[in-house]
């Protein structure tokens, strides 16, 4: 099946798109793009489907997160370290409770492209009021709040493949090359439980997984899968001049993939049956996910499914729900009952970030962690009442010691979101907050 060409995709009317102001300058980014060597291989990207397969079966369980947005001047080795390590972290803890194991899927290396609910940003400046176009991601125009710096600029686009590259080089070269062995990664959640007030809940179970780790050391099992990791990286495929550039035919399968990441998924605001997204993503042969938030009906979720897995392949199509912790035990059963009663294979993954998110009255855009987790909560109760497979969870959080969001163990309120708030998009888990998350799904996921 060849790719439609970026024309025909933009003739279906594509969503949430930059209007660029030099056409020549974006074909010429796009031509570039189309040179440059891949990301990340076909096969890896089979490989992935293959795991993600087992995930909707209940045999693995996926943990997929990272930033909402990325940024160029955030792409650091020091930034991506910590993200990398507290994933693994979160990881560990998670494996040893679902006893299977964590499929584990940055959201990095890519992730710098945002849908907006809204074309413009209203801000106060010098008690003036000035509207300028919103920002839509580093891969589009700038976060500086003046004119030049939100003009899409084609050259982000190349920007883009470059940071992702050099994300992608560290996260290789981390995760085969010794960093993230079992024994370390397991120390330092040692240290977090130890150290911190937040972690000394438990204890318990990383004492578990301590003795778990003797007995291997005492039987003197010392298994390749102790020192390196398989790690995938996922973004929003959002820009479609991006995407459709980073496309490739895969010389073993004559197949097209996006050899931009691993995995890709359709946005809440993009998912229209009829849009240019989805006849975009029904050609590539990656594992992709569609968000699907309280306004999906059980016959968008079956449509979705037909257009974008006609042939019902295990492993293609994840489902991400982001229904938010209040309306998930409505929404959630519904959707799940008419697509498992179709025979439609599919991973069912949560997103407790996106359905929690408001704004505070001190201007921050934040989300309580007690909703996060009751999001979680609900999306397993649901599960389990119909007997379906609770799959895995996306989290937007980081490997720092940010203050986006509220509440969690060390009880971050309103005000102290001033004091490290970061995040160009949405807010995100701070390190201590994706190591509690983890040890509270981990009892979730026992029980
Ligand atoms: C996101 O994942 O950052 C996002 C924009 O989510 P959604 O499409 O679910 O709103
Ligand atoms: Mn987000």
């Amino acid at each position: 099946m060849s790719i439609p060409s970026l024309e025909q995709l933009h003739a279906i009317g594509a969503r949430q798109q930059p209007t660029y102001d030099d056409p020549a300058a974006l074909a010429a980014a796009v031509e570039r793009l189309r040179t440059l060597p891949p990301l990340v291989f076909a096969g890896e990207c089979d490989e992935l489907k293959g795991k993600i397969a087992a995930v909707s079966r209940g045999e693995a369980f996926l943990l997929q997160g990272g930033d909402c947005a990325e940024t160029f001047a955030g792409a650091t080795a020091d930034n991506t370290r910590n993200k990398l390590r507290v994933l693994l972290q979160m990881a560990v803890v998670l494996t040893y409770a679902a006893s299977v194991p964590v499929v584990k899927v940055g959201r990095l290396a890519g992730q710098y492209a945002k849908p907006r609910s809204s074309n413009d940003e209203t801000r106060i400046v010098d008690g003036q009021e000035v509207t300028l176009p919103a920002y839509r991601g580093d891969a589009v125009n700038g976060y500086d709040f003046t004119p030049e710096s939100r003009i899409p600029d084609p050259q982000r686009l190349l920007e883009v493949y470059h940071s992702s590259a050099s994300t992608l080089n560290l996260v290789r070269a981390f995760t085969t090359g010794g960093y993230a062995d079992l024994r370390q990664v397991h120390a330092w959640n040692s240290e977090f439980v130890r150290n911190s007030p937040a972690g000394t809940k438990y204890e318990a179970m990383a004492a578990e997984i301590d003795r778990a780790l003797t007995f291997m050391k005492a039987i003197g099992a010392n298994p390749d899968e102790f020192h390196r990791v398989d790690f995938y990286s996922s973004h929003e495929a959002l820009l479609l001049e991006y995407e459709h550039a980073m496309t490739r035919i895969d010389s073993r399968t004559e197949q097209p993939y996006n050899v931009s990441g691993h995995f890709v998924w359709i946005g809440e605001r993009t998912r229209q049956l009829d849009g240019a997204h989805v006849e975009y993503f029904r050609h590539i042969r990656n594992p992709i996910g569609v968000k699907l938030g309280p306004t999906a009906t059980a016959d968008d979720a079956l449509g979705l499914a037909r257009a974008l897995n006609p042939e019902n392949e295990p492993g293609r199509l994840t489902f991400i729900t982001r229904f938010g912790a209040e309306k998930i035990r409505d929404g959630l059963p519904s959707l799940v009952e008419k697509v498992t009663a179709e025979g439609v294979d599919v991973a069912w993954i949560c997103d407790p970030m996106h359905g929690n998110t408001f704004p505070t009255s001190n201007g921050y855009k934040t989300r309580r962690f007690e909703d996060v987790l009751g999001e979680v909560q609900g999306f397993f109760d649901v599960h389990r009442a119909l007997g379906t497979v609770p799959g895995g969870i996306l989290v937007e959080n980081t490997g720092d010691d940010v203050t986006e969001v509220i509440g969690g163990g060390e009880e971050l309120d309103e005000h102290g979101l001033a004091h490290r708030y970061e995040s160009v998009v949405d807010p995100r888990l701070n390190r201590v907050q994706s190591l509690e998350m983890a040890f509270l799904v981990a009892e979730m996921l026992q029980r």
